[in-house]
């Protein structure tokens, strides 16, 4: 006969005893393991007030990175969202217009930028495929919400604060690679917004 798992137990018929009848020491060591769990170290943790250490290139909540000069990276040029698997992304486009060179890096910018939480699976597709180095995940967690409507994250939510000492770290995501590239100077991909050029 083909025997498909291990796990086969034959059903015993025998008559209960006395102790068995009552449950009382089946009660008891049931207690007793309850018990001695008392004593051990808690599996648990109180989140979110205490938190597990998570690693660096953990694949968490997304960042919108600025630039040095504090301006922002993304093109909207929409690479992110057609390498999404899920489709979590969208984005509307706008030209920036002249002074606003210190907001936006590129000649090209994010007016809306928004991604579903929901249906993000943190995959980092959309992070291996931006070429302007603007969108990150990061180690950061997405907030629990009570309407499904807050879980779609706009820019609000995921440009980076603009003073420097708030700014996401996201050095340990790039490559050696990467980091050797962006210290090449005279390439485009360098070039950062020189405010007296701009205002001469
Ligand atoms: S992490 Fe993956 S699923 Fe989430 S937005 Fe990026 S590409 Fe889409
Ligand atoms: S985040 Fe990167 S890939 Fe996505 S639209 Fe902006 S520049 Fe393009």
């Amino acid at each position: 006969m083909l025997t498909l798992t291990n796990r086969k137990k034959i059903v015993s018929n025998k008559e209960q005893s006395f102790s068995e009848k009552i449950y009382l020491p089946a009660v008891l060591k049931g207690m007793s393991i309850t018990i001695s769990h008392l004593f051990r170290k808690k599996a648990t943790i109180q989140y979110p007030e205490e938190e597990r250490p998570r690693s660096p290139v953990y694949r968490g909540r997304h960042v919108l990175k600025r630039d040095e000069n504090g301006a922002e990276r993304c093109t909207a040029c929409g690479l992110c969202a057609l390498a999404c698997p899920a489709e979590a992304i969208t984005m509307v486009a706008a030209e920036r217009k002249p002074g606003e060179e210190h907001l936006y890096r590129e000649e090209k910018y994010a007016k809306v930028y928004e991604i579903n939480m929901l249906r993000c699976i943190f995959c980092g597709l959309c992070e291996d495929a931006c070429p302007k180095e603007a969108i990150f995940l990061t180690d950061r967690l997405v907030d629990a919400e009570f309407w499904r409507d807050d879980f779609i994250y706009g820019k609000d939510k995921l440009v980076e604060p603009i003073e420097k000492d708030k700014r996401i770290d996201i050095s340990k995501r790039q490559t050696a690679a990467v980091l050797e590239f962006k210290k090449i100077p005279g390439l485009r991909h360098n070039v950062l917004y020189d405010k007296k050029k701009i205002d001469k």
